[in-house]
């Protein structure tokens, strides 16, 4: 029998940040990835303290960048590397009228500290009204924390490359494994969990490009009109991603590769070359608000989902909530608790 304080189940942003939690504090666990493609492995990695349709912040946006700045340096202590690209997001103006939007947003005291007034004309790309930089965005290096992080589950024996089978949980083992507590990470794969089954995530999918530019860009910034570009590595660039809430299919929808084209050529006027187009999930609520807490029969069974648009900001910041109300009672803010849904559970 193998004793541990902690299953995790899943193996996206919300499961890795909430490993960290357990790392920091030297608690036992093991993790259980099925090797499928997560959202948070297509993801773009863009850290956005606003929403750029909008031209809004949103809750707690200077505490979530704060913590993932933190919890970024933390990791990088045991994986060797850091995984934020300082590069800031440039929205590309679409028109006039959207720039002087900038420019008055700008003078509201939770928008001043993101919305740079310094106006900008880029080379190669189409910007007749000029870009402006978003101070504090980012982007992680996704493809170096996910298989940095899993190395190190792997080389410290936390890492277990199976489906978990909800048929084998009972309320404190799993097969030959003992544990005091299990955290349900599956993303919309949650649907398949027999205890939380009736949470209400949305699946919202996503598409986006790996194209290689004829003219490559001579900056790394991370360019947005319809969708974020920006450099994955010297041949390849990341376009995307898309927002298609009715669509299911495991495929590729044809008609989104074709807007995300043409959402490109909007603004980049030389040729391109689509190399690869791939999809995920989010997972979403109608409240756009995490889900966090237990189960109330077996309550030692835990839900972490629900990370919608910004897995890495949520993902980072509520791994830490839930950590501190589990060993420590801290109560959960009660718009990610899940008891908002007065769910029946089995
Ligand atoms: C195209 C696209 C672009 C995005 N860009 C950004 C971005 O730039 N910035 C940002 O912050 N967010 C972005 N997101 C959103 C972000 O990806 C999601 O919020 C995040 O991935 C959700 O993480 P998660 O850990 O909850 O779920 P997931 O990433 O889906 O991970 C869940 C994992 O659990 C596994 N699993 C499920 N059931 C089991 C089981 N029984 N046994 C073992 N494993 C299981 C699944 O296979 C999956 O690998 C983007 C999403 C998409 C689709």
């Amino acid at each position: 029998m193998r004793n541990v304080d902690y299953i995790i189940v899943g193996d996206g942003y919300a499961a890795l940040f909430f490993a960290h939690q357990l790392i920091q504090s030297n608690k036992s666990f093991v993790l259980f990835s099925n090797g499928k493609k997560s959202a948070s492995q297509v993801s773009a990695g863009i850290v956005n303290p606003m929403v750029l349709k909008k031209f809004t912040t949103f809750w707690l946006a200077q505490e979530q960048l704060d913590r993932l700045n933190e919890t970024l340096d933390e990791i990088e202590k045991y994986t060797g590397n850091h995984y934020l690209i300082k590069e800031n997001i440039h929205r590309i103006f679409h028109d006039q009228k959207e720039k002087e939007l900038w420019l008055s947003k700008s003078e509201n005291p939770d928008l001043k500290p993101f919305l740079n007034l310094e106006f900008k004309t880029l080379e190669t790309i189409k910007n007749p009204f000029g870009v402006a930089s978003v101070d504090q965005s980012a982007r992680l290096n996704v493809e170096g924390f996910f298989n940095d992080f899993k190395h190190y589950l792997k080389t410290n024996d936390f890492l277990i490359q199976e489906n978990f089978n909800y048929d084998s949980l009972n309320d404190h083992s799993y097969g030959d494994i003992s544990f005091k507590n299990i955290v349900f990470c599956e993303g919309i794969g949650v649907k398949n969990n027999p205890f939380f089954s009736e949470i209400p995530v949305i699946p919202n999918k996503g598409h986006h490009l790996k194209v290689r530019l004829s003219e490559k860009l001579n900056h790394q910034l991370t360019l947005k009109k319809k969708h974020f570009l920006f450099p994955l590595n010297e041949e390849f660039y990341y376009y995307g991603g898309t927002y298609d809430p009715n669509f299911r299919s495991e495929e590729i929808d044809e008609f989104k590769k074709e807007e995300l084209i043409t959402g490109l050529q909007e603004f980049y006027p030389h040729d391109f070359q689509v190399e690869e187009v791939n999809f995920g999930f989010r997972p979403t609520v109608k409240d756009r608000r995490p889900i966090l807490g237990n189960h109330p029969k077996h309550q030692n069974f835990y839900m972490f989902n629900g990370l919608g648009a910004r897995g890495i900001l949520n993902g980072c910041y509520f791994a830490k909530e839930l950590f501190q109300h589990i060993e420590f009672e801290q109560p959960l803010i009660p718009e990610v608790d899940l008891k908002r849904f007065n769910l029946e559970q089995n």
